[in-house]
């Protein structure tokens, strides 16, 4: 295979093929053999486990506890919410018949864990003393995909899903906030390097059965929106639903509220499309799981003693709490790896041959290019160090300056429509969800969130021309 062949359309020419492709050829994912499922390989899994282990700390460490509950969910379950089985009801899969016989009662595959995780907490809650209930589980869930796209939109997807209870309303918001931006917020700009929007979505967008949704919104590069994490205030829907009450200190029984809040490896999608470029994936050094790649280079691969110092070199820098990988195939040019490691989106490569050996040092190449530099062996864990977070800050900056170059604050409709053709707009809005519904068709663009951090601002509707709500104006943009 020649390093033509393993090279991805560019993102340029094709944005959608260039994704599709760089998924199979980085190796992060293959399609799964049922319609919509996805395998993902060590590449990619290792990228997940990177930004779940951050995830989960930051989940332990504001007070949650992990738990599992079951896969299959009793049908009646799901019934007894109204407006979350209207919503999921397009998307589940049902389990109809098992050890050869039909079921009494259908089972759902859960596309989601809000009902069963709300019938076991009426179980265990009785008293205020009780409250608040913290729970997280790691979990795959099932819906129903009619488009998949690898990592955006699978039949199947991993995530976290923290469910809570709280004795009332303001302390299950202070909740959906802290999920949102202490926890999802955090993650996402420190370790994927994406300055993710933190806002509400409006009522149109909300999760089905939730009385308020915050999200976080991403901008790709091709400026459409992700979002990335979501989190929800319950009101006391599903306390209501499945009798989840507390007796206070007064001796008053009282419905508790609920949140519920999840990331999934849909945020891979996100950090591809975040930073990658024509020549395949750019990762954040912080999730790469390679952070740098030793390439042997010279005659023969250099021959053993260079291999044998590429191997020393791993170890000092692993030492040193650096991922680093020896690529020591040996049929394959030096040429090839480099571009290899490059549409795998490693951030450092050295390149070391016997005479940079003898010289006691390395070539460093950046993924992002620029001029290759000598640098000394011995001082290489702590200048490797150095550049892998000056790269990681760049990542952040940079994808902070496209996303704020293509968004534009309008008040004109033409220049709204101008805006959302490639990337985002801030405009003032109605509130009503017909607008928003004449907005998508004329545009493609729906209301993304309502930024929690925005000025606060009043005047008139950007399309229909009717007073605005929210105070503030909201992000528009077409999304994923
Ligand atoms: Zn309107």
């Amino acid at each position: 295979m020649t390093a033509d062949e393993r090279g991805v359309t560019p993102q340029s020419e094709d944005f959608s093929a260039w994704y599709n492709e760089l998924v199979i050829k980085a190796e992060l994912a293959d399609r799964g053999p049922a319609r919509g499922t996805m395998v993902i390989r060590p590449y990619g899994y290792r990228l997940w486990e990177l930004l779940k282990s951050d995830l989960d700390r930051r989940i332990k460490e504001t007070g949650h506890e992990n738990a599992y509950f079951p896969l299959l969910i009793p049908q009646s379950y799901l019934q007894r919410e109204a407006g979350h089985v209207e919503g999921f009801a397009p998307e589940l899969a049902v389990v109809t018949h098992a050890g050869g016989k039909p079921l009494e009662e259908p089972l759902i595959v859960r596309p989601t864990s809000e009902t069963v995780i709300g019938e076991y907490m009426a179980k265990w809650i009785s008293s205020h003393r009780d409250l608040p209930m913290l729970l997280n589980q790691w979990a795959n869930v099932v819906r129903w995909e009619l488009r998949p796209r690898m990592f955006l939109r699978t039949t199947e997807f991993l995530w976290q899903e923290g469910h809570t209870a709280h004795a009332d309303e303001a302390d299950a918001m202070r909740e959906t906030v802290l999920a949102l931006g202490t926890i999802y917020a955090r993650t996402a700009r420190e370790l994927a390097a994406m300055p993710v929007v933190e806002g509400e979505k409006t009522p149109g967008e909300r999760f089905a059965g939730a009385v308020r949704t915050l999200t976080i919104e991403a901008m790709m590069r091709d400026g459409r929106a992700l979002q990335a994490g979501t989190s929800h205030y319950m009101g006391t829907n599903f306390a209501r639903a499945f009798g989840i009450q507390y007796t206070g200190g007064d001796g008053e029984r009282s419905y508790a509220h609920t949140t519920s809040w999840g990331m999934s490896t849909r945020i891979i999608g996100g950090v591809i499309m975040t930073h990658g470029d024509d020549k395949g994936l750019v990762l954040p050094p912080r999730i790469a799981p390679y952070q740098v790649v030793i390439v042997p280079v010279g005659r023969d691969g250099g021959g053993s003693e260079v291999v044998t110092a590429a191997v020393a070199l791993a170890g000092r820098l692993a030492d040193a709490g650096i991922r680093a990988h020896v690529d020591d195939r040996p049929q394959l040019s030096p040429g090839f790896k480099f571009n290899d490691w490059e549409l795998r989106g490693v951030p450092a490569r050295l390149e070391l041959g016997p005479r940079d050996l003898a010289a006691g040092s390395a070539v460093l190449a950046r993924r992002l290019g620029g001029a290759k530099e000598a640098i000394r062996l011995d001082g290489a864990p702590a200048r490797l160090a150095d550049e892998l977070d000056a790269f990681q800050d760049f990542l952040l900056a940079r994808a902070t300056a496209f996303r704020d170059s293509h968004t534009v604050t309008t008040s004109e409709w033409d220049d709204f429509t101008k805006a959302v053709a490639v990337g985002w707009a801030r405009a003032l809005h109605c509130g009503t969800q017909d607008c928003e519904q004449e907005i998508k068709a004329a545009t493609g663009a729906t209301a993304r969130c309502i930024p929690l951090e925005a000025d606060q601002e009043s005047g008139r509707c950007i399309r229909c021309g009717r007073p605005a709500a929210y105070g503030k104006r909201v992000i528009f943009g077409r999304a994923y």
